[in-house]
């Protein structure tokens, strides 16, 4: 099985959206335009808006399972991840959810002191039409987490995530949300560049980004680098490259940390970045750059030091305000000095978890 195939409108019972403006307008309750060209180094960034906690968790959403297949690149992926579509017919999320936010998902049962489970978050990998073409089937992209109990060494299973993986077609699950209001794009999204960086899950809500922006003729360039252990871990690889096929200006980069012949060598995303840095320099040089980071927490640390070591002055502050000791000193930052010494700016978007 695959997740390939690019959200279409066939069986759509509604029309889709129509080219030219990046979003629909109306559903989410706000008419967005596109301002081509405009200059935005000094550009207060205006995201779009995004509906909150439309469901709580002490009154979820009823959604049903349409789709569960495993979305890695390869069979023998060291993970297991899985793309789950939702059909959030009925329900309040309906046409109400965009790329960067999250869903929570609310596992059946009790926690270890007899308390329902807590939501956990899922982000949303489907663009704003969803993959029905009206926004009523959303996808989440779940990772099982699977680990070692400390006390006996007795196999976890994580709650949510294992839960979900396991669900067949026509389950119902309980959802809450949407959730996060930070993460999405600008409003005018054609008057930048865009460097999406993922490692892992982080990669779903480029998924649906990526989606809306070319579903409204985005005409600026747009960076994707995904990290991942091994080649096989991939995801939504196929659907990617055939993205960067159709798209002159989306620019679809891997890297793989932990294959020696992978066709670049060992890379950690940074490395990426710095590998694509005579290609990166004028975006971030003329402003237009906005820098979004999703995945595994953590991998914001060497994508700051890539950008603090490349930016120039005059540059680097737009990204990053840096303390005086921390500017003096870039290989010795550790993950503490994130938003206390190195702090990114409005032009850059952060999204990790453990
Ligand atoms: C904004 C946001 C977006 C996210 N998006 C995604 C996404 O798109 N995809 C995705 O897969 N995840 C995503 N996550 C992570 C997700 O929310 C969950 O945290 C993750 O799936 C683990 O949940 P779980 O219920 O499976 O594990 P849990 O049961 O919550 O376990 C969590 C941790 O507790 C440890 N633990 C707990 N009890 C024990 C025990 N008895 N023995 C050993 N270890 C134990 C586990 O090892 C693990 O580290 C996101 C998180 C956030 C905050």
């Amino acid at each position: 099985m695959s997740c390939l195939v690019v959200p279409s409108q066939e069986g759509s019972k509604a029309p889709g959206p129509v080219p030219g403006p990046l979003w629909p307008v109306g559903s989410l309750g706000v008419a967005i335009g596109v301002s081509w060209g405009m200059s935005s180094a000094s550009m207060e960034i205006q995201l779009r808006h995004a509906e909150m906690h439309i469901h709580k968790p002490a009154e979820p959403a009823t959604a049903t399972v349409v789709k569960n297949e495993a979305c890695t690149a390869g069979k023998k992926a060291a993970g297991f991840v899985r793309h789950i579509e939702l059909d959030l017919s009925g329900t309040g999320l309906a046409g109400k959810c965009i790329p960067g936010q999250s869903l929570g998902i609310l596992a059946p049962g009790v926690d270890g002191n007899g308390r329902p489970h807590k939501p956990r978050l899922y982000s949303l990998a489907s663009p704003t039409r969803g993959e029905d073409g009206h926004g009523a089937v959303h996808a989440l992209t779940v990772k099982r987490l699977i680990d070692e109990n400390p006390a006996d060494n007795s196999l976890f299973l994580g709650v949510a995530s294992n839960y979900l993986c396991g669900l067949g077609v026509g389950s119902k699950v309980q959802v809450s949300g949407p959730s996060g209001k930070r993460f999405v794009l600008p409003v005018d999204a054609g008057a930048h560049d865009f460097v999406f960086i993922a490692t892992g899950t982080g990669i779903a809500p480029f998924r649906g980004m990526l989606m809306d922006l070319f579903a409204g003729g985005y005409k600026g360039e747009i960076t994707l680098i995904m990290g991942s252990p091994y080649a096989t871990d991939l995801l939504y690889d196929g659907q990617l490259a055939q993205l960067a096929q159709e798209h002159a200006n989306f620019h679809y980069r891997t890297a793989i940390s932990r294959e020696a012949n992978a066709p670049h060598g060992k890379m950690y995303v940074q490395d990426r970045l710095a590998a694509e840095w005579p290609v990166l320099e004028s975006q971030f040089a003329s402003g237009r750059a906005l820098v979004y980071i999703c995945g595994i927490a953590g991998m914001e640390l060497g994508v700051f030091q890539q950008l603090a070591r490349a930016l120039g002055p005059g540059v680097l502050e737009q990204y990053l305000e840096l303390d005086p000791e921390a500017a003096g000193n870039i290989d010795g930052w550790t993950r503490a000095m994130i938003h206390r010494q190195v702090r990114p700016t409005r032009r850059v978007f952060l999204e990790v978890y453990a």
